[in-house]
């Protein structure tokens, strides 16, 4: 039985066409700057997203660490959302090995930052307080696409304020691909961003740090310092660059999966929240942990909670999404 692996878009296998990118990569020594499929997919993306420069690393966490860090001193703070992956699932690494002091606040409903609250949480110049330095958003954030305007209002508050604008874009495509628009649309507004390429994109690893030139001039030497600087690292440059040349627009397709998979429950009697990108929540309550037996016996994979993510990625058709309304069906609750 083949196993239908709902919990993340980070599980997806490299197919075979990627393996071949990977096979036939041209590399060098990266550390020395001349791995040429690392160059061009820096350059690349560089160029795609509108900054000046890209700095190709092991994983979002370091990307999104490597962002802070660069931005930001010690003693100096960034705001971020209470739930924001930069924050909430980063191992404390910003305070840890930055010296830099979060302020995490609430998310809206729709995974903005309320900037008056953003405004009221900025501390004043003054020898007591750390120095705010830094706003960072999060777009997908749990499945939800940031609005567009809202984006230019943090653009606009934070030059107002003095502050840089890091945007953790693990799922940037998804969000344009849901929005239409071209990713530089989504990435114009931010002094820098991080983009997986492991997760809907498919590739087995990396992330991308993008901004200006000085500023990934310095997340360079803090990429060394934390031990991510590779060698013949093109290999895996590679499977990035196939990612974004074949597996961004068909990320429509994980999100039609999605809404397929989010109605079908939702006919069952299931409380599903609103679908936008490829990820469904959904209300288990107390059946979490009996469920997520049930389902594994049905072949199909997922985690634990009673608030459910269940996530469309490129190793689910629709017939397995078809199969994993069935086993919700034949799932008793009472
Ligand atoms: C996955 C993810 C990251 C980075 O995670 P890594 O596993 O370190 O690559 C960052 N932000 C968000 C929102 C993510 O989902």
């Amino acid at each position: 039985m083949s196993v239908i692996d709902l919990r993340s878009d980070t599980v997806t296998q490299p197919c075979a066409g990627m393996l071949a990118a990977m096979a036939r990569a041209e590399t060098g020594d990266d550390v020395y700057g001349e791995d040429p499929t690392v160059n061009r997919l820096q350059a690349q993306l560089a160029e795609r997203l509108g900054f000046e420069a890209g700095l190709f690393v092991p994983s979002g966490t370091m990307s999104n660490l490597l962002g802070l860090m660069a931005h930001c001193d010690r003693g100096d703070e960034y705001i971020v959302g209470q739930q924001a992956h930069t924050y909430k699932y980063e191992g404390g690494g910003a305070a840890v090995l930055g010296s830099i002091q979060p302020q995490p606040l609430e998310f809206e409903a729709d995974g903005s930052l309320d900037l008056a609250r953003v405004a009221a949480a900025i501390k004043p110049n003054d020898f007591h307080f750390a120095r705010t330095r830094l706003l960072a958003l999060e777009n997908t954030t749990q499945g939800k696409v940031l609005p567009q305007a809202y984006l230019a209002r943090a653009r606009q508050f934070t030059r107002e304020h003095g502050l840089a604008l890091h945007l953790d874009g693990a799922r940037l495509f998804n969000a344009s691909v849901r929005l239409g628009v071209d990713a530089r649309q989504v990435t114009q507004h931010f002094d820098s961003v991080s983009v997986c390429l492991s997760k809907g994109l498919g590739a087995p690893v990396g992330s991308v740090l993008l901004g200006e030139r000085g500023f990934i001039g310095k997340a360079t030497r803090l990429r060394k310092m934390l031990g991510g600087g590779m060698r013949q690292a093109g290999v895996l440059a590679a499977a990035g660059l196939y990612a974004l040349e074949h597996q961004v627009e068909r990320l429509a397709l994980d999100h039609d999966n999605a809404q397929r998979l989010a109605g079908g429950l939702a006919e069952l009697g299931y409380e599903v929240e609103p679908v936008q990108t490829n990820m469904v929540y959904v209300q288990l309550g107390e059946h979490a942990e009996p469920f997520k037996a049930h389902a594994a016996q049905r072949g199909v994979r997922l985690s634990a909670a009673s608030r459910l993510r269940l996530v469309t990625h490129l190793d689910v058709s629709t017939a397995q999404v078809d199969h994993v309304v069935q086993v919700f069906a034949s799932f008793a609750r009472h």
